[in-house]
């Protein structure tokens, strides 16, 4: 039967991919990609030779029509992003609407997030938290931090190198400068560390190192 497989991928460690992932990978007609290059070096790490097609932000409402198409005449698709898992923080959601409002099958294969290893990391409260995922650039930044004031669960974001000094600064503006995180640096790879602390101390931690790599912000919720 036709089915759309969500495919989680390493987020650096490629020991990080499961068994079942591999053969799906194998097994099905066509691999839908955020990085067709990305890909095609997994799946070569992995001796899988693959038709990959490309499936990103910038062309996800174009090829749309195309792969439902293509799936309605039977053809079974993975779709996979760069790292992690697809739809969290990554193309996906999209396709994974258009398939249920055409009755086509979808599973997500559970797998690397980088979020899960972040929270678990942290320390803090784990049974309650919400994923903010990026916050919007500029507009609409304050709006979503505004919101976030009272909120009492354990609160995620991901953030880029470039934004995570700013990001830190802006929550101790918000929350307090009191307020206990975490940060969670190129997870599963070599460099690899964590740091907690209150969010001036890491706010004053990252202005005297240049932050380099991939981020998780994990912060306390309101007591
Ligand atoms: N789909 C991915 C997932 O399931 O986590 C997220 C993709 S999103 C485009 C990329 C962001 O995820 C990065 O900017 C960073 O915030 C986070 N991320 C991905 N890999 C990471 C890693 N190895 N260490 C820390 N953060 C990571």
């Amino acid at each position: 039967m036709t089915k759309l497989f969500l495919v989680p991928t390493p987020i650096g460690n490629l020991e990080d991919i499961t068994l079942r992932a591999i053969s799906i990978l194998s097994e099905v007609d066509l691999v839908l990609a955020e990085d067709t290059r990305k890909t095609s070096f997994l799946l070569k790490h992995l001796a899988i030779e693959k038709k990959i097609i490309s499936h990103h932000k910038f062309n996800e409402h174009k090829t749309l029509d195309h792969i439902l198409a293509r799936m309605k005449e039977g053809e079974t698709m993975a779709l996979v992003s760069d790292a992690g898992t697809p739809s969290i923080s990554d193309p996906g959601f999209l396709l994974v609407r258009a398939c249920i409002e055409n009755d086509i099958q979808i599973e997500c294969l559970p797998g690397p997030t980088a979020f899960v290893p972040a929270i678990a990391n942290s320390g803090l409260a784990s049974e309650r938290f919400c994923f903010e995922g990026f916050l919007p650039v500029k507009k609409g930044r304050q709006k979503r931090l505004q919101n976030l004031k009272d909120e009492d669960r354990t609160m995620v974001f991901y953030e880029s190198p470039h934004r995570i000094l700013k990001l830190l600064s802006q929550l101790a503006d918000v929350l307090g400068a009191e307020r206990n995180a975490s940060v969670s640096r190129e997870l599963t790879k070599i460099h690899e560390e964590t740091i907690r602390g209150s969010l001036d101390q890491l706010t004053e931690y990252f202005s005297k190192k240049t932050p380099r790599g991939e981020f998780v912000v994990v912060v306390a919720g309101k007591k």
